[in-house]
């Protein structure tokens, strides 16, 4: 099957048009950035099957980045059979740069001009020809978005790959070229492919190049005497740099036809700038954003929908009891719509596990194990995250909105002022911001980061940022402290802790930048891209994304340690049924248990207290089990028991039963969000990370973990009548070994620099 290569700038709408030409689902994001692995997939309208390849978003050939290395090598090695490569009509100087690289390795290469529907709407035009003839390769003008002129893209590619093609250099220069020249037939004597392309690079000076062909580096030493520019000396890589800027400016600058400014277009310029102002302001943009977080959370989780409920009170009455009542009304708030659409689903599976408990009851009679098994541990721990996806939905559509209008790219812009104080460059928002969705494409996209330093401290601080797993986790608890101890605010509880978690991953990313990490933030470009409204298809993508991912899961590894939880909750170490303060999984608890007083969820609890040691365990595997584990015991404790409503019954159920305080269980929420992440995200961490930093890596997450906590527990303590009597001393311990810890790492890296050195 041929092969044919995208390759172009971040942001240039290559994923879009990877996503239109194979059917695929891939992630399209509108900030610089996204795709950092290649993915492939298969083009099927024309006489045969044509395989694609998408390429990182790279600005050039150079070796300083994972991406532009990983798209480089593969041009090289792979030999794809055409590079197309995308540029963006709206940027499409800056586009080219990459272009006449490209144009310098023997390979067949078609130039997609992308975002023609933008340039077209603003009244520019674009003349193809004089582009095609100086390039020298085929150019089509595309709009990935609209799907308009891919196919005859495709064909053009296709008729490219039917020939070769030898590279060819733009470089005017003449002692250059003759430099180049000379290099080239060295390299051609050598009989290594794609000459041209490796002589530039050598004459750039290019590491890698270097690193290759040491022989041939004292000729260009010699030569390099020779040359001597004025403004660079002889710095040849920024020469040749000078040269392709001003080869493009010199021929391309006219491409484009800007049409006379219209006074429609003026206005939106001007209003377009005039709202960056505003969205990017020091002190306003950053409050904006808190805002727009809070309305977001607000609409997603709150049973008081703009503190509205007052405005009902007399009509309220009119629907006690009733379906409306459930759905759309909790204690006279009115509900907001995650919460609604969290209440049918809610509804639904209750019914659905009544109905399966009935027909068992009368076909096996009462109390048969099956339908404790199927009823209690299967079924409930299922829908009790099940239940969870509308809500889940709802936050990432906001997500989603924000990022597909350009919005996000402008918070990455003001955060980057604001991470450059803690020593991290504004590229490491991009992962941190992945994060709140899932930890592992955040950890995968840290290969943007140049700095090996700043990378290992950004996958650790990735799970503080709480993935759509952890959410259960929050609301449920959040809503049992607020059902037991009288609080009235779900929202906020969930709110703050989401800044508990931001909080602590700036803490720890200053400890790590002067302890074990330190290093220089890479300077970070960013262009922010143009605003537009959110593409419809895109937030589908992105929604039908995470109810794969979050159906899949629910329906294997959860299911799975649903059931096993199951057994180890009714079967003692005899493997009879028991009574579950005697079982297996009672039994581990009460050995882990000690560990987490100082934490508030230990010794000090009662009876059932060792529930939480176990939920905080099972959530190692996947972040969900913790509140399906709660559902599974749930059932156990209280016979008859129904989970309603956000998982908040079973979570009352855990807290009425151990006799947690509240500082304690949200303590509880806290040592889930900063502790080790579940399976999937530890593996990649272990991926990403060089060998030898994993197991630092666990020991940084259990170390946040009991730190955060136990500080946590603390201070909320202080405005509860729980005693501290453990607390204290403890948490003293845990800061002790908190410290101690960073100095052994510090004096690890040395001895290591050492021995490097
Ligand atoms: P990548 O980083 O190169 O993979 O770029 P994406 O495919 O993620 O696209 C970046 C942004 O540009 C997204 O918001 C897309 O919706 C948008 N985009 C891509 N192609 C087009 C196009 O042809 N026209 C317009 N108007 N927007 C586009």
């Amino acid at each position: 099957m041929k092969r044919f290569a995208l390759a172009g700038n971040p942001n240039c709408g290559k994923t879009t048009l990877f996503n239109n030409l194979t059917g695929s689902t891939a992630h399209v994001g509108n900030w610089p950035g996204v795709t950092v692995e290649k993915k492939d997939g298969v083009y099927k309208k024309l006489s045969e099957p044509i395989k694609i390849i998408d390429l990182p978003g790279i600005y050039s050939l150079s070796p300083y980045t994972s991406e532009e290395v990983i798209s480089r090598n593969y041009i090289l090695d792979e030999k794809p059979d055409c590079v197309i490569n995308i540029v963006d009509a709206t940027n499409l100087e800056r586009n080219l740069y990459l272009t006449t690289q490209l144009l310098e390795i023997d390979v067949p290469v078609v130039v997609a001009v992308n975002m023609m529907d933008v340039l077209e709407k603003n009244g520019d035009t674009l003349d193809e020809k004089v582009l095609e003839k100086k390039l020298g390769v085929p150019v089509v003008k595309i709009s990935a978005l609209e799907e308009a002129n891919l196919k005859e893209l495709m064909e053009r590619a296709f008729e490219a790959s039917e020939k070769k093609r030898e590279g060819v250099s733009i470089l005017e220069n003449k002692d250059l070229k003759h430099l180049v020249g000379d290099v080239k037939i060295a390299f051609k004597g050598k009989k290594v492919e794609n000459p041209l392309f490796h002589a530039i690079k050598l004459v750039e000076n290019d590491e890698i190049e270097a690193k290759m062909h040491e022989e041939l580096l004292p000729m260009v030493e010699e030569f390099k005497q020779t040359l001597h520019d004025e403004t660079f000396g002889n710095d040849i890589e920024a020469i040749i740099a000078d040269e392709r800027y001003n080869y493009i400016s010199k021929n391309f600058s006219k491409v484009i036809v800007h049409s006379e400014l219209t006074e429609e277009k003026k206005v939106k310029e001007n209003k377009s700038d005039r709202i960056d102002k505003v969205l990017t302001h020091k002190v306003w943009g950053l409050l904006i954003f808190a805002v727009i977080l809070f309305f977001v959370f607000h609409l997603t989780f709150s049973e008081n929908l703009f503190f509205l409920g007052g405005l009902f009170k007399d009509v309220a009455p009119s629907f006690e009891g009733s379906i409306y009542e459930g759905l759309f009304w909790t204690d006279g708030g009115i509900n907001s719509p995650g919460v609604i659409l969290f209440n049918f689903f809610d509804m639904s599976f209750s019914g659905i596990i009544d109905a399966v408990s009935g027909a068992m009851a009368s076909g096996l009679g009462e109390g048969h194990w099956l339908t404790g098994f199927l009823c209690d541990g299967v079924l409930s721990g299922l829908f009790a995250i099940l239940g969870f996806l509308p809500q889940i939905l709802v936050l990432f559509l906001f997500f989603s909105i924000m990022e597909d209008t350009g919005y996000m790219a402008r918070v990455a812009f003001i955060l980057d002022r604001i991470f450059r104080k803690f020593g991290l460059s504004g590229r490491a928002f991009i992962p941190m911001i992945m994060g709140f969705g899932c930890s592992v494409p955040a950890m995968i996209n840290t290969r943007t980061l140049a700095d090996e330093h700043e990378k290992i401290a950004t996958i650790r601080v990735i799970p503080f940022f709480s993935c759509g797993a952890k959410l259960p986790i929050l609301v449920a608890i959040a809503g049992g402290v607020c059902e037991v101890f009288g609080f009235s605010s779900v929202d906020l509880i969930t709110y703050s802790m989401y800044v508990v978690g931001v909080i602590t991953a700036i803490i720890a990313v200053l400890i790590m930048r002067h302890s074990t990490q330190r290093g220089e933030a890479a300077p970070f470009i960013m262009e922010l891209p143009q605003y537009h409204w959110p593409q419809f298809r895109a937030l589908m993508i992105h929604l039908w994304d995470k109810t794969k991912h979050f159906v899949k899961k629910a329906f294997t590894i959860i299911l799975a340690s649903t059931i096993i939880i199951w057994f180890l909750s009714n079967f003692g170490w005899d493997w009879k049924m028991c009574e579950m303060e005697d079982s297996i999984l009672a039994s581990i608890g009460k050995f882990i248990q000690p560990l987490f007083t100082p934490l508030g969820f230990g010794s000090q609890l009662s009876t059932f207290g060792w529930v939480f040691a176990v939920a905080a365990i099972t959530g190692l595997i996947a972040k969900e089990n913790v509140i399906a584990t709660f559902s599974v015991l749930a059932a156990v404790i209280v016979a008859g028991f129904e989970g309603t409503e956000e998982g908040v019954a079973e979570a009352v159920v855990m807290i009425t039963n151990t006799g947690i305080t509240w500082p304690g269980a949200i303590a509880f929420i806290a040592f889930n969000m900063l502790t080790i992440p579940c399976f999937a995200a530890c593996a990649t961490a272990r991926g990403e990370l060089q060998k030898g930093t994993f197991k630092w890596t666990l020991l940084f997450w259990i170390a946040a973990s009991f730190i955060g906590a136990s500080f946590v527990y603390c201070f909320l303590s202080m405005f509860s009548t729980d005693t501290l009597a453990w607390a204290i001393p403890c948490t003293a311990v845990f800061i002790a070994l908190g410290v101690l810890t960073v100095f052994y790492l510090r004096y690890y890296e040395r001895k290591q620099n050492a021995k490097v050195a």
